[in-house]
């Protein structure tokens, strides 16, 4: 049978059209061969990208130490992109790898940032912008009278479009200098003495061996780098809200308000959201704390867009699933040659779930850090232990105080006037 390489494939369907036997097909990302396949060989020539092989063919070893960085950074979110920018500008040779075919998608996100969080790093593009926000309303379905909102005389935020706002993160990076490789994944660490000194690279470029003098993880809520390290990434599951979200079309809302659900029936641990994307369009979504959960959350998710009429009445146009870390931040996000941000070092806000500007603090922060320690020629865990120290000073002492808040306000007593006033501080300020 021909043999699949999954990281490649860009899933395009050419193979499907030349195979003689239907033995291969197409499921949205993932592609599939039958039994019956016969080895013909022509979906092998027909791959744009080598994802077919025969099955005599042997995976190649994989190419020594051709390059050397000063600094890999594995991930092109916000966090990675950003962090992969200010070091280039800085003048350090920097690698940025992402195993997505498109930097951004498929969008995992709601979208939601205060624009006063997003002008330190870029000014608002209309490209990337899908709707400007000036209102937020939270509300306890089912406790009438205990409801809050929020009126801003400018625009305090943003809905964006991810999909192209990631991509202009990555494409300022390169701008700056960075090199940037897609469909290629990080699938080990190269590791001396337990230091980390570069990165095993597998996709496009085939198998590769990346030496580094630092190693940025930015690889997201399901990171591995930080645990191929040694550090302590695992999550507990009442630290992972769960998420379902419907793009949704065809409803019918104020274009300028956010909007929040906490109410236990709907979002048990976690809360609804609506958020408006311009021309009746709208993330319609929800998280729910794991542990919590008595059904999969595009459960609780059909069933909000159900019980409101104006939900209802529009139609879902992409399901986007995802997961967001609530739990502290890493104490310690560095090791020997490693330093981890965004997601990926639990930088998100534990009450708020937003993560965007976090990540790209983040990513600034330790893009100084990489600079100091290469012109110091010390990338020691020692020495890399200022970044930590600069993004708890920043915003960690913030996300500490709010998983506190959380731990403080357990489920049954998050429906409580006091801990609205506490959701509406932390959704004002990263809306
Ligand atoms: C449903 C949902 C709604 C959300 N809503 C909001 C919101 O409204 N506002 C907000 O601020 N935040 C929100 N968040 C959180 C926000 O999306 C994240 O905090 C943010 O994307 C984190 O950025 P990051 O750069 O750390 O990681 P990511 O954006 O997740 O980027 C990680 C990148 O690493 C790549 N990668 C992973 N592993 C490898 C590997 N081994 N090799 C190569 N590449 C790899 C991935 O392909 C990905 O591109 C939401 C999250 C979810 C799931």
């Amino acid at each position: 049978m021909i043999q699949i390489d999954h990281q490649r494939c860009g899933y395009c369907g050419s193979c499907i059209s030349v195979c003689p036997v239907e033995a291969l097909s197409l499921s949205d990302a993932y592609l599939t061969v039958a039994e019956r396949c016969t080895s013909c060989g022509r979906c092998v020539a027909a791959c744009p990208v080598t994802a077919l092989s025969l099955p005599e063919a042997q995976a190649g070893p994989a190419t020594p130490l051709r390059h050397h960085y000063d600094v890999v950074v594995v991930g092109a979110g916000p966090a990675g992109s950003t962090a992969a920018r200010y070091a280039a500008q800085a003048g350090l040779s920097v690698l940025l790898v992402d195993r997505r075919q498109e930097i951004g998608a498929p969008v995992q996100c709601a979208e939601g940032v205060a624009y006063e969080q997003l002008r330190p790093f870029v000014e608002p593009d209309p490209r990337w912008i899908s709707a400007t926000i000036r209102k937020a309303s939270i509300s306890c379905a089912g406790m009438p009278g205990l409801s809050a909102s929020s009126e801003a005389s400018g625009a305090q935020g943003c809905v964006l479009e991810r999909r192209v706002f990631d991509r202009a993160l990555a494409e300022l990076a390169v701008d700056a200098g960075a090199r940037c490789v897609v469909k290629t994944q990080a699938t080990g660490l190269l590791l001396e003495g337990g230091a980390v000194r570069g990165v095993r690279l597998e996709g496009l470029g085939g198998r590769q061996e990346v030496a580094a003098r630092i190693v940025v993880a930015a690889d997201g809520v399901g990171s591995l780098l930080g645990r191929w390290a040694g550090l302590p990434t695992r999550l507990p599951p009442r630290d992972l809200m769960t998420c379902a979200q419907y793009l949704m079309a065809g409803i019918d809302i104020d274009p300028e308000c956010t909007y929040y659900y906490l109410d236990e029936t709907i979002a048990p641990g976690g809360y609804a959201w609506i958020f408006p994307k311009g021309q009746g369009r709208a993330n319609v979504g929800l998280g729910v704390q794991s542990d919590l959960a008595e059904m999969p959350p595009v459960e609780y998710l059909n069933r909000f867009v159900e019980r409101y009429r104006f939900l209802a009445q529009g139609s879902p146009v992409c399901l986007i699933v995802g997961g967001v870390p609530v739990s502290r931040p890493l104490e310690r996000p560095i090791a020997d040659g490693l330093m981890v941000v965004g997601d990926a070092a639990r930088q998100v806000d534990p009450l708020t779930g937003g993560g965007i500007a976090n990540g790209m603090t983040a990513g600034r922060l330790a893009a100084e850090v990489a600079v100091e320690a290469v012109e110091a020629r010390d990338t020691s865990a020692a020495f890399l232990a200022r970044y930590g120290q600069r993004w708890s000073q920043s915003l960690g002492r913030k996300m500490e105080r709010n998983y506190a808040f959380r731990q403080r306000f357990p489920v049954g007593q998050r429906a409580s006037e006091r801990f609205m006033q506490i959701f509406a501080m932390a959704v004002s300020s990263s809306k």
